[in-house]
């Protein structure tokens, strides 16, 4: 784990760039090519024995630029600097969150192995455990944030008796419903299987709070997972996705990432430095405005429950983990409206100033129906499980002024 002495939110507009090395260009240019030209035949042959992992380099010896499949000057940058965050060694980014997720699925599960997996996760990727992973003959167990450290072992045990998993993958907090699952308690589970035959790795999909609320790498986490195309980009103009973790984790990710292509494209890497700068202040704001927001949906007469992580009791075992782990409740509010999809669908039709889209974390404000449109994917069964009922609705807060907000949610709860 890295130390500065700087915080990332400083280092942000920085780290790891020259100006002088770039005529003076303030912000890091666009590297917008494909190939990259040696200066000789022979510092081609070096760079690709690097590159391969044919040797290792020479003291100060440094690998160049080679093809941008392999790397390229704004691929390296966003991810120097998206480590700092996350205090990593390494991070890696992918063409978006699902190519984060598959890539680093198939770098860390072989046919036969186990996949333990926390849900509910993101639609996509409950789509990709269910319905390509066991086409590859990969196996999996689910286990939801209701199940003890105890229930985990003993389903392990009584479904595949004697076997442990290679991947433990968790997203905290779940979407849509802000369900947390306990990272540390992961981290043992990981250690127990670990000190087997196989190495497990624990995987994090931190796309809700981090990485600015939530840092599963200080919980015991080994890789931590987003979709950069929410909070990270936050601007709903980029789709991108990103690993950080240890260095040797991270080389593996991205020896498998060259050969399936799912890296991040030059554009796209220089749009999430810029939106890196504004991490931090368009985070606190997008959590400051939810709270009032949330605060006025709960106590609408309109309202059956609200799922904030600002409202756990403190007797919920929920609010236990929350204050381990989380730093603060986040822009993600989602609900239940009195009735069913009917209710729900006059709510989201009548709402003004947010957009009726899918995603979330970007600096407009988006609404949702979890159950017919991100989620719809998930068994009914698991569905019920997991509280993705028709009347859940899902907003993602952005910087809009939250009175305004208030309003709006007002006048649609008054046309339901
Ligand atoms: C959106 C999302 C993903 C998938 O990311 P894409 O960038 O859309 O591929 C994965 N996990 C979570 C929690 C998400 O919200």
């Amino acid at each position: 784990m890295k130390k500065n002495q700087y915080s990332p939110e400083s280092l942000m507009m920085s780290y790891g760039y020259k100006a002088s090395d770039h005529q003076g260009a303030v912000k890091c240019p666009l590297f917008q090519t494909s190939t990259f030209a040696f200066h000789s035949a022979s510092e081609g042959k070096a760079f690709f024995e690097l590159a391969y992992g044919l040797r290792e380099p020479e003291a100060g010896e440094e690998m160049g630029m080679i093809y941008s499949r392999v790397n390229n000057p704004n691929l390296e940058l966003a991810e120097k600097r998206l480590a700092l965050w996350d205090k990593a060694d390494g991070a890696a980014f992918f063409a978006s969150g699902m190519a984060a997720i598959s890539t680093m699925m198939f770098t860390f599960l072989r046919p036969n192995d186990i996949l333990l997996f926390g849900s509910p996760v993101y639609g996509g990727t409950d789509h990709f455990i269910h319905h390509v992973l066991p086409d590859f003959g990969i196996r999996t167990l689910m286990f939801t944030s209701l199940d003890s450290e105890k229930e985990i072992l003993q389903r392990l045990e009584d479904t595949f008796p004697g076997e442990q998993p290679s991947l433990i993958y968790i997203e905290t907090p779940g979407n849509p419903t802000n369900n947390l699952i306990d990272i540390e308690m992961c981290a043992r589970l990981r250690n127990e299987f670990v000190s087997g035959r196989k190495d497990c790795l624990l995987a994090v999909d931190n796309t809700f709070l981090g990485p600015v609320f939530q840092r599963p790498l200080e919980h015991g986490a080994d890789l931590v997972v987003y979709s950069a195309t929410k909070f990270i980009s936050g601007h709903s103009d980029v789709i991108a996705g990103a690993c950080a973790g240890r260095n040797e984790t991270i080389g593996r990710l991205k020896a498998m990432r060259t050969f399936l292509g799912s890296m991040l494209d030059p554009h796209s890497c220089w749009l999430v430095m810029r939106s890196l700068e504004t991490l931090q202040i368009r985070m606190e704001r997008q959590d400051a405005s939810a709270r009032k927001v949330a605060e006025y949906v709960a106590q609408h007469p309109k309202v059956e429950s609200v799922h904030f992580l600002g409202y756990l009791r403190d007797d919920d075992p929920q609010k236990q983990i929350f204050k381990k782990q989380c730093l603060s409740s986040g822009s993600m509010i989602s609900f239940n409206i009195k009735g069913g999809e009917k209710e729900a669908f006059r709510f989201l039709d009548n709402l003004t100033l947010f957009k009726l889209a899918v995603s979330l974390g970007s600096t407009e404000s988006l609404a949702e129906h979890p159950a017919t449109m991100t989620h719809v994917d998930v068994s009914e069964e698991d569905r019920q499980k997991l509280g993705i009922l028709p009347n859940l609705v899902r907003l993602s807060i952005g910087l809009e002024d939250p009175e305004d907000l208030i309003q709006a949610v007002e006048s649609a709860f008054g046309k339901v």
